[in-house]
């Protein structure tokens, strides 16, 4: 490759602040060091937790950054010790990385490697994917099929496998159970279509804006609930829909108010609650008989999924059409429009843009 071993000019959305614009401009990619990759990031979509990174986190330190984390790629070149990846290869990044040697990459029980999050200061989850070009830890990568399309799959790496692992995973829904999802943006849709998966019988969906129900059907939802048409707790709303709380209930919008409503919602003895949405600023509560009475409550990261492992199963899944991915693009653009994509996201009107970065 021509660019091997040399620095790359290309185009990035820096976030220099919070909540201001991502600038377009031209930045440095350096090539990669020992266990690096440096991947042509061709396309990326945007996730609501690149908004919480630039709306939430107020840290000086966290600026400037390239946001971005869902997205794929070709490898352009690799450091010295990469032996499993070669240019050419199609990847997704991982924002949770896989480096198969620690404690809890060895469990079973578990996805959250110990080198998990990215260590590089101007990188956001360690993948950094608002740019022509990045730089990635070889334990952060998946290599998948050659022949899937870069502009579809991207969004198998983050919003898909966080919902629908989160069902099929961290809540294991069972065969003819009862759902909630809190939630209808592309991780609560993938949780719809994993409780399907997993053979849920009733799944009810719940979002305050009407114009999720439609598409909620599509991934399987059974029943659609706006809390804004009740004047009761939408706990009880689903309680009595459902006598006495649904199985599983799963929180995919990031609401401390919304945890606690979806862990209300499920029923005593066996009901199990999954946090999925993200936040860290205010802590949440419930009352103490909620978990006495026997209800579980748990969380989730990218669906519980080991990306390295399971990632390319993934894209095998959509491929052999047993997984739906296209349904979730609602918008087209290029890597220049990625503010109007935020606009969009924040007012609630589109499931995923996916920014088409480099020709594939
Ligand atoms: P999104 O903005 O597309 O969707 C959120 C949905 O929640 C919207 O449809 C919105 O109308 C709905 N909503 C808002 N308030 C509500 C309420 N009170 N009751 C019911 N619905 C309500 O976001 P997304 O990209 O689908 O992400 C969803 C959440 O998952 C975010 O918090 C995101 O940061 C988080 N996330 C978590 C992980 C993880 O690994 N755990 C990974 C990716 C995203
Ligand atoms: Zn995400």
């Amino acid at each position: 490759m021509a660019t091997a071993a040399k620095v790359i000019k290309c185009k990035a959305a820096v976030a220099w602040e919070p909540n201001k614009p991502l600038v377009i401009e031209e930045i440095e990619v350096a090539p990669p060091q020992a266990n690096e990759i440096r991947i042509k990031i061709v396309a990326t979509a945007v996730c609501h937790t690149d908004l919480h990174q630039l709306l939430e986190n107020t840290h000086e330190d966290c600026f400037p950054t390239v946001l971005g984390h869902e997205a794929a790629g070709i490898v352009e070149s690799v450091g010295p010790g990469v032996t499993e990846y070669k240019p050419g290869d199609k990847v997704i990044p991982l924002f949770i990385a896989q480096c198969r040697e620690c404690r809890f990459c060895k469990s079973p029980r578990t996805n959250q490697c110990d080198k998990a999050w990215g260590k590089k200061v101007l990188q956001f989850s360690g993948t950094s994917t608002f740019s022509e070009y990045t730089v990635v830890d070889q334990m952060a990568v998946a290599k998948i099929d050659p022949a899937a399309p870069l502009d579809k799959v991207c969004l198998i790496g983050c919003g898909i496998c966080t919902g629908y692992g989160a069902a099929v995973n961290t809540a294991k829904v069972e065969p003819g159970s009862t759902c909630a999802v809190f939630g209808l943006g592309a991780v609560g849709l993938a949780a719809v279509m994993g409780c399907k998966a997993a053979g849920a019988k009733r799944i009810i969906a719940v979002d305050i804006n009407p114009e999720k129900a439609e598409k909620a059907k599509v991934f399987g939802a059974t029943d659609f609930v706006n809390p804004k048409d009740h004047s009761k707790p939408i706990s009880q709303v689903l309680s009595e829909m459902t006598d006495g709380g649904v199985d599983f209930s799963l929180e995919c919008v990031g609401s401390v108010a919304v945890m606690r409503s979806a862990l209300e919602s499920c029923v005593k003895g066996w009901g199990v609650s999954v946090i999925v949405g993200w936040t860290d600023l205010e802590d949440f509560s419930a009352r103490p008989l909620q978990l006495i009475a026997g209800r579980t409550w748990k969380g989730s990261v990218f669906g519980g999924f080991k990306g390295r492992d399971d990632v390319p199963g993934m894209v095998k899944a959509y491929m052999d059409k047993k997984l739906k991915v296209d349904e979730f693009i609602t918008h087209n653009m290029t890597l220049d429009q990625v503010n109007d994509a935020i606009e969009l996201m924040k007012h609630g009107k589109c499931i995923r843009t996916v920014l088409n970065v480099s020709p594939q």
